[in-house]
């Protein structure tokens, strides 16, 4: 069994996205990254905080925006249009989910597609479908180039993916069995009313995981030599202790896969990473500026 190592995967790509902020630099582009967070949860409040240290170091200029979770949506909706017509900001990110009074799919409509580094925005989503993506959703496309890193390929191959969610489940199944690099697999979606999930399971090569429920996949459901892509972040306690596992039973499916993603240093900061990454191409197709994407 091969752990496949997303924080090395993710340096990387890091790294590509420095220089690609160096050639930007010099063509008198400074990349910008405004986040946005209109809540009060704390694990949202940690996700904007990492994502600006993640800006920091690489060079990407990060620019955040809080609104008062009390304030009506409608100081959330100026805020996005303000950054929307900001020539200085290629990237907006919407921290999810925001508070209830707000109306979460205006807010994925506001954002300037052309800044939308999330890919929530529709036309982004149309695009992804289309098979002509703008910016990949972070998350699958940190999928995407573990997969790659791992060496599998996937033309060809048997995919499940557990989740049917629009920011993970959905748009992974796209890239897998689209006509795109990293694609061409023969994809199923299973999600909570799907009969017999160990029965897909079992036949897939590559089996990605993101349902959300703690250590749901176990090694009977994981056919010998698979792939397993663990997306899932989920806070158990464990003798006593708040611990993060993922929806991989981890230590029990790591004897029978090929090769499995960890919880923590998985999947994670590969999503981190591509958030990075679509923010230069983002600030390079604004300014038509050449950058050599890692
Ligand atoms: P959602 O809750 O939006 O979607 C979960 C999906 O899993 C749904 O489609 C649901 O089915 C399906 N599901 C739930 N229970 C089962 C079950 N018992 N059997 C089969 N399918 C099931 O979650 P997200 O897609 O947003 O996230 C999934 C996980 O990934 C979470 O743990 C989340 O924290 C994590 N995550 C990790 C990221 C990372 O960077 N590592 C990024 C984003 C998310 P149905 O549609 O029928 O309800």
């Amino acid at each position: 069994m091969t752990d496949i190592d997303g924080s090395a995967v993710a340096a990387e790509i890091r790294s590509g996205v420095a220089n690609c902020v160096e050639t930007l630099t010099e063509a008198g582009v400074e990349p910008a990254l405004a986040t946005v967070l209109m809540s009060d949860d704390p694990a949202s409040e940690t996700y904007v905080s990492m994502k600006q240290n993640d800006c920091e170091e690489v060079g990407i200029e990060g620019v955040h925006v809080d609104v008062d979770s009390e304030a009506p949506a409608a100081e959330l909706y100026d805020t996005i249009d303000e950054l929307n017509a900001d020539d200085g900001v290629h990237g907006i990110l919407v921290q999810m989910p925001v508070v209830d009074h707000v109306d979460t799919r205006r807010v994925l409509r506001s954002v300037d597609p052309a800044k939308d580094v999330d890919g929530f925005h529709p036309e982004n989503v149309g695009r992804l479908v289309a098979g002509n993506p703008r910016f990949k959703p972070c998350t699958p496309h940190g999928i995407q180039r573990l997969l790659d890193a791992a060496g599998v390929d996937t033309e060809g191959a048997e995919a499940v993916v557990v989740g049917r969610s629009d920011i993970v489940g959905k748009p992974t199944a796209n890239l897998l069995f689209g006509r795109g690099e990293g694609g061409h697999a023969t994809t199923t979606v299973c999600h909570s009313r799907t009969e017999d999930l160990a029965e897909h399971t079992r036949r897939a090569d590559v089996v990605v995981a993101a349902a959300g429920v703690p250590e749901m996949i176990t090694a009977d459901m994981v056919s010998e030599g698979a792939t397993v892509i663990d997306v899932g972040i989920n806070r158990v306690e464990r003798d006593g202790e708040s611990t993060l596992v993922g929806d991989v039973d981890y230590e029990g499916v790591r004897d029978t896969a090929g090769a499995i993603t960890p919880v923590p240093g998985g999947v994670g900061p590969m999503t981190r990473a591509m958030l990075l990454y679509n923010t230069v191409n983002a600030a390079a197709e604004q300014h038509g500026v050449d950058v050599d994407l890692p």
